[in-house]
């Protein structure tokens, strides 16, 4: 099957936030967007991920491939497999791939690993990692790359650079595989990587900016690099951040950007409310509390008026249901938010919007 996958910028700002309309395999995503990744995916059915608003997922295809190896093919499409019709997003896994292996292993053919569960020694090619993606029938791929710390030593970053052009050279991406930019903070590396990619690619993959990275050189450089891309192609940043890392990042022209924000928040007992504050359900002055998380909310928890003290009980007596409820408003409110914030990019309103969350421009 070809993937078809098409974007447009719909309204840039000034400061550099934008709108646009994805479109994949059928799909269609109004920018920019959140990519669910981490627990919220193993603990939420497909049909609620969809009721909080979900659009787009990401799959790791590394443990698929070490299971399954050159049997792979006959798992079939991922949607199928787990019953999810929207946009399906992967990684190559390199990064992990990357983590396993020794200094030695890391070849020009690929990456040579001890697998975590099994000690087999795997090789784990360019090749391989595009074939996973497409026989899996991922809507959006990554293009493998050789992955280094965001603040490696500059040879290390270099070597990275060098390795991962001379893959974009060697296998020519799929029409919906995203280009993988590494580099660290090293601006002229970022810079030779960028040179090298192909005019064709359907979009940039901003990869090697750890969530650990503080907020203002995640923004120095995320700006950086997106006035190095042609402004038509799709941005996604593989960050999962804070709220406030989240709509810096946004704000800074990101169009797609990993969060596993509801699951991190929901995991503290943590409820995410308006302006960006959030609500300690497991405090006890919400014991006899009978009001929803917040009145009006239209999640499934508050529309079924599942009371604060309801959600409190079940956090202090650790009732899984109890993170499963926070876990569905978080999402949705998320989701709300980061629609909000298009709107607001459309309106030229984005400034007022990150002030309203108590974030001004500039502040960190
Ligand atoms: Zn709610």
């Amino acid at each position: 099957m070809t993937t078809k996958l098409a974007f447009l910028v719909k309204h840039s700002t000034a400061m550099g936030a934008r709108t646009g309309f994805l479109t994949v395999n059928g799909h269609q995503v109004a920018t920019p967007a959140i990519v669910q990744t981490g627990s919220v995916i193993g603990t939420l059915t497909p049909g609620e991920l969809a009721e909080c608003q979900t659009q787009l997922i990401k799959v790791n295809v590394i443990d698929y491939w070490r299971h399954f190896g050159a049997r792979l093919p006959q798992l079939g499409d991922l949607h199928r497999l787990i019953g999810w019709d929207g946009v399906i997003l992967t990684d190559p896994g390199a990064e992990q791939a990357y983590r396993w292996a020794k200094p030695r292993g890391r070849k020009p053919s690929g990456v040579h690993f001890h697998d975590p569960q099994t000690s087999e020694m795997k090789l784990y090619t360019p090749l391989a990692a595009l074939r996973g993606q497409a026989v899996l029938g991922a809507d959006i791929m990554q293009s493998f790359a050789r992955m280094a710390d965001y603040y490696a030593p500059v040879d290390d970053l270099k070597a990275a650079v060098t390795r991962t052009t001379n893959w974009l050279q060697e296998f020519s991406l799929p029409a919906n595989c995203l280009a993988t930019i590494v580099g660290g903070g090293l601006k002229r590396a970022r810079q030779a990587n960028i040179a090298a990619l192909p005019a064709s690619v359907a979009g940039y993959c901003i990869a090697g900016v750890a969530s650990m990275v503080p907020i203002e050189e995640q923004q120095r450089l995320v700006e950086e690099v997106i006035t190095m891309l042609p402004s038509g192609g799709l941005r996604y940043l593989p960050t999962s951040g804070t709220l406030h890392q989240l709509f810096t990042m946004l704000a800074s022209g990101v169009d797609l950007i990993d969060s596993d924000l509801a699951g991190r928040e929901a995991n503290m007992g943590n409820a995410l409310v308006g302006g960006g504050h959030r609500l300690h359900l497991d405090r006890g002055h919400f014991a006899v509390d009978q009001r929803p998380i917040v009145p009006g909310c239209a999640c499934p928890v508050c529309q079924n008026d599942i009371s604060r003290a309801e959600i409190h009980q079940l956090l202090i007596h650790h009732q899984p249901l109890g993170e499963r409820y926070l876990l569905l408003h978080n999402l949705f409110t998320i989701n709300q938010m980061v629609s909000a914030f298009r709107t607001a990019i459309m309106a030229n309103h984005q400034t007022e919007y990150l002030a309203k969350l108590g974030w001004n421009p500039g502040q960190q």
